[in-house]
């Protein structure tokens, strides 16, 4: 069975008197353990696509699916549990918190989970500290680090939930290409060692070549499934 599924997916925004359609009919079927890439230049599609995956964003017409199951039917409460229980965000500002250090941004997601002890938590954010090669780093600030250090982080964030999908929106755009190829050498590892499913959308042809699966879209259309003839 699927992880995630759109089946018929049209999304359109109204942008003042203008009807805008970021997805015209999406039809895609994402297995578990995927390391898959959404590619397709500005503006076609690539984010709108990623937030039907996460839910943060309902679409206009068509069905999303997880595990199966059909989010329309899902209420409100059990959508916000799939999404800080099944998904884990990173996105290419990074988005980190800047007042904390490396340890206490990793740390920060798993405080919303009250079956944790302190120990176990402690041994998550250890463990995907040094799963990221950031154990030096600990106590530092993001504004001390520099930019693949800071997508780092936030990479061993995504991960400390243990989510089944890891969504990242053009992880690499803020990177130089050498930086970004580490970094998305580094979900590669990740994904063939913890089999977390990765989808990151990239409009970098350099980067591209690192998924196991590319499915390009364009206007708001699937145009390559990356499944082979
Ligand atoms: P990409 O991530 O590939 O650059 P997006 O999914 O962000 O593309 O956008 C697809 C299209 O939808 C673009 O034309 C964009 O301008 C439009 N769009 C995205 N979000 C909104 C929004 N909130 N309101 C209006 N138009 C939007
Ligand atoms: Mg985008």
């Amino acid at each position: 069975m699927p992880v995630v599924e759109l089946q018929g997916v049209k999304k359109e925004y109204m942008l003042g008197q203008t009807k805008v359609e970021a997805l015209r009919g999406v039809d895609l079927s994402i297995e578990k353990g995927e390391f898959l890439a959404i590619a397709g230049p500005s503006g076609s599609g690539k984010s709108t696509m990623l937030n039907m995956f996460g839910c943060i964003d309902q679409p206009s017409s068509g069905r999303v699916s997880i595990d199966g199951k059909d989010t329309e039917a899902l209420g409100e409460k059990e959508l916000t549990r799939y999404r800080r229980e099944k998904i884990g965000f990173i996105f290419q500002s990074f988005n980190l918190i800047p007042v904390l250090n490396v340890y206490e941004n990793i740390e920060f997601p798993l405080l919303l989970k009250s079956s944790l002890s302190k120990k176990e938590r402690q041994a998550l954010v250890l463990r995907f500290i040094e799963e990221v090669g950031l154990s030096d780093r600990m106590r530092n600030k993001p504004y001390e680090l520099s930019g693949g250090q800071r997508q780092r982080v936030a990479i061993a964030r995504a991960l400390v939930t243990r989510p089944t999908i890891i969504l990242a929106d053009e992880p690499t755009a803020n990177l130089d290409s050498e930086t970004g190829l580490r970094i998305v050498e580094l979900m590669r590892k990740i994904n063939e060692e913890e089999k977390t499913t990765f989808i990151f959308s990239t409009h970098d042809a350099h980067i591209v070549g690192e998924a196991r699966r590319v499915v390009k879209i364009l206007d708001g259309r699937i145009v390559d499934q990356g499944l082979g003839a």
